[in-house]
């Protein structure tokens, strides 16, 4: 089928949440889809979403922080075990030394799936992994239909944003990052931005009578964005739909609503797990 979307699957942050799951979506693209991390929760936001693991044989990675690859193992071995026979797994450098070190720690339990239930490694000891150059670039996929593009952005490790392009649509995943001129050009006129907004000032704030908040918000600052940065962002690529999502826990959805759309002309979406959001989504 000719479709083109994005599910939110976590929306989460590192603290744990009860309303969000951590950090992940899905790009479906026709009928493939494509997940970008896998926070904890994962495969059962997937399943939720009426997504076979199974079916997922590809997986990028913005970053390798914990929030973000906390459901990797229980995805990897999950998986497999439902039947996955391929993946790819493609990310920075340092991503398959994190892939490896998994195999590691599960390597009894997996010797014994293999051996016992007579499971062939297929799809968990062959894993395609690839580490993209830190500068960005196009993302080599093969057999799927859509361009995918990345650059670096600014957070605290070695972070990226991806466009996917199919045809005259785009979906842009900004990654965890502060401002910067690399993501406003990745995101240039597309149809859907899901941007880093964690920064709510209802969580941190630099007038906060608590000098932890205040000293926090210090170093939050330099790498994630406020609702206004995330808009300021939007607006200047002449984005058309822009999803707020990385939500801490407390953060006031409508403060955070009101605070962007008064900086960004366009649709705003305050991100929720498992919401599906397509072409329609944007404002003409
Ligand atoms: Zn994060
Ligand atoms: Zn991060």
């Amino acid at each position: 089928m000719d479709q083109f979307y994005v599910r939110l699957l976590g929306t989460g942050s590192p603290k744990p949440n009860k309303e969000r799951s951590g950090p992940a979506q899905v790009i479906m693209i026709d009928d493939t889809p494509v997940l970008v991390d896998c926070g904890e929760g994962v495969t059962r936001q997937l399943l939720y979403s009426d997504i076979n693991p199974v079916d997922i044989n590809n997986v990028l990675f913005t970053h390798l922080h914990s929030d973000h690859v906390f459901g990797y193992s229980h995805f990897l071995l999950g998986g497999w075990s439902l039947g996955r026979t391929k993946l790819t797994i493609i990310g920075p450098k340092g991503l398959k030394a994190f892939h490896e070190k998994v195999l590691d720690m599960f390597e009894e339990d997996i010797h014994y799936r293999c051996s016992a239930l007579g499971i062939s490694g297929e799809g968990l000891l062959d894993v395609n992994v690839i580490e993209l150059p830190d500068e960005g670039g196009d993302v080599p996929f093969e057999g799927i239909n859509v361009n995918v593009t990345y650059t670096p952005v600014v957070h605290n490790v070695k972070t990226f944003g991806f466009r996917f392009q199919k045809g005259g649509q785009s979906i842009v995943i900004s990654g965890d990052t502060a401002p910067v001129d690399s993501l406003v050009q990745l995101a240039k006129n597309a149809d859907i931005l899901v941007q880093d907004a964690a920064i709510a000032s209802s969580v941190f704030n630099n007038k906060s009578s608590d000098s932890n908040i205040r000293r926090v918000w210090e170093i939050l600052k330099k790498e994630h964005c406020t609702p206004k940065q995330a808009a300021e962002i939007a607006s200047e690529a002449g984005v058309k739909c822009l999803v707020l999502t990385h939500l801490l826990p407390n953060t006031d959805k409508e403060e955070i609503y009101k605070e962007a759309s008064e900086y960004f002309n366009g649709t705003v979406i305050v991100g929720e797990d498992l919401e599906k959001i397509n072409m329609k989504s944007k404002v003409f």
